[in-house]
């Protein structure tokens, strides 16, 4: 039968690692990666950790025609006395499985891959950088490998879990973006693949976002795709908005990614006894609250930038200012708080941390 006994190839060709917090975002990988495959008789087998390289698949592989596929993104960071911390991560591989059900990828073992995903940044521990701001970037990722063109779940495929060192999201410090609110296109709808992580989301999101830089604007804000009212996400990330001392941000539909980001800051908003509400929220209302003065804070929420302030939303030419286009106090202090704890620096009081 197959087994769950994890083997290591050790690389002996080590590539230099960065030297500043100038690295490019998912450009520098590691020396090793992890792999396990799957098969319908033998379920997921072969778990081992090899030399990072080029992969070799049938063109026929199903991954390349209808996009059997799913990925996590999570991060390691380095704290002041050199240990090393992950966010959450259970609730990463939870939400790989979830998504992997909605694409008809076979389910993982959560505590199993937990284990394996410690084994491979355990093996790479010196790739975590100590420049400030900087952090091991965990892409684990599945594709369907059978070779066939048939329109039908892949009977195979490939768990893999890359590591790319990274640099800080904002260079000098937290800067408000400008936001266009996109009428055209849309990202997801209710039945579809929005809470999904996984490609095709992504790739269909780049006509608007090209729409948005050539306006000059940062990213996109995406509204529902049946009546181009409701507010969903803002480029890839949650959003949240603090109207006259609440904080609202979108219910999850069906179309909304359940960001790890997004419900540690509704923990951390109930924990501080600040009004926070999940629920429908129209770009009319935003508006009105803009109007009347009431629209306080605006941010985007997510792994790569755990708080990105909004300082203004471009709606058909409507330019609503948000906080004098700063960074919000709620914002600063969220921002903080989570990246402290991400650091060590923040005492962890919901054991969210998992030393590795
Ligand atoms: C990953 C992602 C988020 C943020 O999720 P986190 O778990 O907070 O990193 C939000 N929206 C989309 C579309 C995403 O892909």
């Amino acid at each position: 039968m197959s087994s769950s006994t994890i083997t290591i190839v050790k690389n002996a060709n080590k590539k230099p690692k960065p030297q500043s917090k100038e690295i490019a975002f998912g450009r520098t990988f590691t020396d090793h990666m992890f792999v396990m495959d799957y098969e319908a008789d033998k379920g997921w087998h072969e778990p081992r950790i090899v030399p990072y390289e080029p992969l070799t698949l049938d063109p026929a592989a199903m991954i390349f025609h209808y996009g059997q596929t799913v990925f996590e993104g999570m991060k390691a960071y380095r704290t002041e006395d050199d240990r090393i911390l992950l966010f959450r991560p259970d609730q990463n591989i939870k939400r790989l499985n979830k998504s992997s059900e909605r694409l008809s990828i076979p389910q993982v073992d959560e505590e199993r891959v937990m284990e394996y995903l410690i084994e491979l940044i355990r093996l790479e521990q010196d790739w975590v950088p100590d420049f400030e701001g900087t952090s091991l970037y965990i892409r684990p990722f599945i594709i369907g490998t059978e070779p066939s063109l048939a329109v039908a779940p892949s009977k195979t495929y490939k768990l893999m879990v890359i590591l790319s060192p990274v640099g800080p999201y904002f260079k000098g410090g937290l800067k408000p973006v400008q936001i266009n609110v996109e009428k055209q296109f849309t990202r997801a709808v209710k039945g579809g693949t929005g809470m999904a992580k996984t490609a095709g989301n992504y790739s269909s999101a780049y006509q608007a976002q090209a729409k948005a830089y050539e306006e000059g604007l940062a990213d996109v804000l995406w509204l529902d795709g049946i009546e181009k009212r409701y507010i969903e996400e803002v480029g890839s990330m949650n959003i949240f908005f603090k109207i006259d001392g609440e904080v609202v941000t979108p219910a999850l539909s069906g179309s909304i990614l359940k960001g790890i980001t997004r419900m540690s800051i509704i923990e951390l908003l109930h924990k501080w006894d600040i009004p926070v509400t999940e629920r429908k929220v129209s770009i009319d209302e935003i508006y009105q609250a803009y109007q009347d003065g009431k629209l306080e804070e605006v941010f985007g929420t997510g792994t790569a930038a755990v708080i990105s302030p909004v300082g203004q939303l471009n709606w058909s030419g409507e330019k609503m200012d948000i906080n004098n286009g700063e960074i919000g106090e709620l914002s600063q202090k969220l921002y903080d708080t989570i990246t402290g704890i991400q650091r060590g620096s923040v005492e962890d009081t919901e054991n969210w941390t998992i030393e590795v």
